[in-house]
């Protein structure tokens, strides 16, 4: 069950409307960090706003996300894995790493005490991890615990499947996918993007610690995948290092701008409410800055319409963001290609791209033999 998300702040509720806010959640944010200059994406996710159903009000089929099929494969697999207390899990970790557990001692934290509220559940497990920690409590296994990170200036609320800290007395995140490892080898794809969504895990759990004055040495730099060994449903484990993920997601957290920031120019009846006219949708979210790149079609819901936006632009991120780095300053291929065909006066402005684009042009006529 996705947690509840708090309410954004006032105008990023104003700008979806009505409809229930869309979670954070890991997999959102890695995509997110994956593009960290684009704030249109950036406002659309602080906002709640559901971006499948956007993109369809606006024209656009999405193009990519996990398939109903997939989504109730790995809740079943899930279901499984957490049968009888985690008993599959408390095996594994017993067999494959040594862990000495002669109890299952779960703390549930789906709700408590009746309240599910996420914010109640989020005081509990920081409240839960702490006690463990100085020793007052002992959980073999934290289920749907509730952890906190701030992106883009919003606080982001996350539940990882589920949290252990016996394996060397460390903290230790648990990602369950319903991926086969066949032969004790899984889709590397399928590994990278889990191992990018359980640093988010990692990073939030850290930032408890921090704000709790804890220790962040009882964390560790690796997680636990669980996913189904060969053809089987019968569990498998895998313990992965995650140190350059954390890295890389720490420094991608700090690229990006404050979303309330982001949307303090946009005129007072810009809409991102997908129960509005389509056309008013198109106004307003072509008022959002993007940063396309050819690889958003593998992350972003609104891809085909950046694209589409980036083709009419004729931006030279539509080429790739290596294209797009090599030209600061000019935002239009038709503009490169007028400086090369010296159709437009070489001013100040971007002067020292322009005068990179004529030398590589040089290069190129020469290496051709065009020119002596
Ligand atoms: S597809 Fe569009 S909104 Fe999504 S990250 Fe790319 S540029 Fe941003």
């Amino acid at each position: 069950m996705p947690p509840q998300q708090p309410e954004p702040p006032d105008r990023l509720s104003q700008l979806r409307g009505d409809r229930p806010p869309q979670p954070y959640s890991a997999r959102k944010i890695t995509a997110l960090t994956a593009n960290p200059t684009c704030s249109r994406r950036a406002v659309l996710d602080a906002s709640g706003v559901d971006k499948t159903a956007l993109a369809q009000r606006m024209g656009y089929e999405p193009r990519f996300g996990q398939s109903p099929f997939a989504i109730a494969r790995e809740e079943a697999f899930k279901a499984f894995v957490k049968w009888g207390a985690y008993a599959e899990l408390i095996r594994l970790l017993r067999e494959e790493l040594g862990v000495p557990v002669e109890e299952a001692k779960l703390q549930d934290l789906t709700d408590v005490g009746g309240i599910t509220t996420i914010a109640a559940r989020e005081r509990e497990t920081r409240s839960l991890i702490g006690a463990i920690v100085a020793g007052d409590q002992d959980r073999l296994i934290l289920q749907n615990p509730v952890l906190t990170l701030e992106v883009a200036g919003q606080l982001a609320y996350l539940e990882p499947d589920a949290l252990t800290h016996r394996i060397d007395g460390k903290f230790h995140v648990v990602a369950i996918r319903s991926f086969p490892a066949i032969d004790g080898q899984a889709n590397p794809t399928a590994v990278a993007q889990t191992a990018q969504q359980a640093a988010v895990h990692v990073l939030a759990l850290r930032r408890a610690f921090a704000a709790a004055g804890l220790d962040a040495e009882q964390i560790a730099n690796t997680f636990l995948l669980i996913c189904p060994k060969d053809f089987s449903n019968r569990p498998y484990l895998r313990q992965i290092d995650l140190r350059q993920e954390l890295d890389a997601l720490a420094f991608q957290l700090t690229r990006l701008s404050r979303a309330e920031n982001l949307v303090r120019d946009l005129p007072h009846a810009a809409t991102l409410d997908i129960d509005r006219d389509p056309g008013e949708l198109l106004e307003s979210v072509g008022r959002l800055p993007a940063s396309y790149v050819p690889d958003c079609l593998s992350f972003c819901e609104m891809a085909r319409y950046c694209r589409d936006e980036a083709d009419t632009q004729a931006s030279p991120a539509r080429l790739g963001s290596a294209v797009r780095n090599d030209l600061p300053g000019i935002d239009s291929t038709s503009t490169a290609l007028a400086y090369l065909d010296r159709l437009l006066p070489q001013g100040e402005e971007a002067a020292e791209t322009i005068e990179l684009l004529l030398a590589a042009e040089r290069l190129h006529r020469l290496r051709r033999g065009d020119v002596a």
